[in-house]
């Protein structure tokens, strides 16, 4: 049969080649869906789609190096990848709850992430938001239907830690399934898994990818869980990371060890030289904790990562948008975990009372040490302070 058609040129299917490249780098399978050589072939493959190679919305080659990589550093039995950490949230909280339930949500978690559990309750889900951070609170507010305790340690704006071992025993007593959003620290500095905790999830978008340059996320847990929330929230949902960005972030892995032991060191550094500054009346960084987080903070992180946030003494709006447009090294975005430092005001001008209502201050403003030099990101901190509050 002559099949010499232009269009079945292009559409001809390449035959697999027996050669490998051992490319030091991976490859990149940048294809939606994989060929058989027979029907007999596909089907037995189908049947198990987890473990074979069908179509891209399920496993890829190329994620699936991520995936293994990711569990690894978590010390967990299975990853899954997402195409953001949102896609995560959302999937893993889809999969584990169910009309009737109820989620509590400890401390000032993510923002979007909180709005997602909100929405839920269209379906019948209902949540308890609780900004306390000592097991006995969060005891206090388990009821009989609480089946998942959503937490990040240390949380969001005020970088609060949790005692994770005494909330995992607690939650396994009651049959509370606990999820850690763990992307402050890294897969490097925290392990939550070890402590118990049943799901850790990523955003990729950070510390992982490292290069402000993709948004992908990722949900790690013992084999059974993370199957179940591939079956559902993955599949269904389909929030799918493409191979190519899969590849980026296998690349960011590389230098996570070298990137954090520079975060760590910077952190330090610069939170040394503004934790006396009288513009600042309060710097939210575990680095800088006492007594009880400071021993939790000991006890479960092993390097610190390098977002905090300050509260600036004067609270006036017009100062605050002042000091932040007279940064120079320090840029406006949202996000982090990239390489360029980063200043952002939690007050917008319109949202004061949401502010008010997260337990933050007006003059908060969550910052992000990156890879350039500490003490140029001291110097400009205080040039901005100086204009606009005086020396
Ligand atoms: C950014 C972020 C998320 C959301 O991740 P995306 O990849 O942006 O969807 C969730 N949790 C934390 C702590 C984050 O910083």
């Amino acid at each position: 049969m002559k099949n010499e058609y232009d269009e079945n040129i292009c559409c001809e299917v390449e035959k697999q080649t027996e050669k490998s490249y051992h490319s030091m780098a991976p490859e990149i399978v940048q294809t939606s869906s994989f060929s058989f050589p027979t029907y007999e072939e596909f089907i037995a493959v189908s049947a198990d789609e987890k473990n074979n190679y069908v179509y891209t919305r399920g496993t890829n080659p190329t994620t699936e190096i991520l995936e293994k990589k990711i569990a690894r550093l978590e010390r967990g039995a299975k990853c899954k990848v997402f195409s953001s950490g949102m896609g995560a949230i959302s999937a893993t909280m889809f999969t584990l709850l169910s009309q009737g339930d109820h989620v509590l949500m400890v401390n000032t978690i993510y923002g979007e992430s909180l709005s997602f559990i909100q929405y839920m309750e269209k379906f019948g889900v209902t949540l308890t938001k609780i900004d306390v951070s000592t097991t006995a609170e969060i005891e206090a507010h388990i009821q009989s239907n609480t089946k998942v305790i959503y937490f990040e340690s240390p949380s969001s704006q005020k970088f609060e830690l949790l005692d994770l071992e005494k909330i995992t025993a607690m939650a396994q007593k009651q049959n509370i399934r606990t999820v850690i959003d763990n992307t402050w620290a890294s897969p490097l500095f925290q392990h939550p898994l070890d402590y118990g905790v049943d799901i850790v999830i990523h955003s990729c978008s950070k510390y992982i990818g490292g290069h402000s340059d993709i948004v992908a996320g990722a949900v790690i847990g013992e084999e059974k869980l993370v199957d179940e929330i591939f079956e559902n929230g993955h599949q269904s949902l389909g929030a799918v990371n493409s191979p190519f960005n899969s590849w980026l972030a296998i690349r960011g892995l590389r230098t996570l060890p070298v990137r954090m032991a520079h975060q760590t060191h910077a952190i330090q550094t610069v939170l040394d030289h503004l934790k006396e500054d009288p513009r600042i009346s309060k710097i939210h960084h575990p680095y800088l904790a006492v007594g009880e987080q400071k021993e939790l903070a000991d006890k479960y992180l092993s390097g610190y990562g390098s977002l905090f946030a300050i509260d600036l003494e004067d609270t006036d709006f017009t100062r605050l948008k002042a000091f932040v447009n007279a940064l120079e090294i320090v840029t406006i975005g949202v996000s982090w975990g990239g390489f360029e430092s980063l200043a952002l005001p939690v007050v917008k001008g319109n949202n004061l009372d949401a502010v008010k209502k997260r337990g933050l201050s007006p003059a908060h403003i969550r910052m992000y040490v990156g890879l350039e030099e500490p003490m140029s990101i001291v110097e400009d901190i205080q040039q901005a302070l100086d204009q606009v509050y005086g020396k």
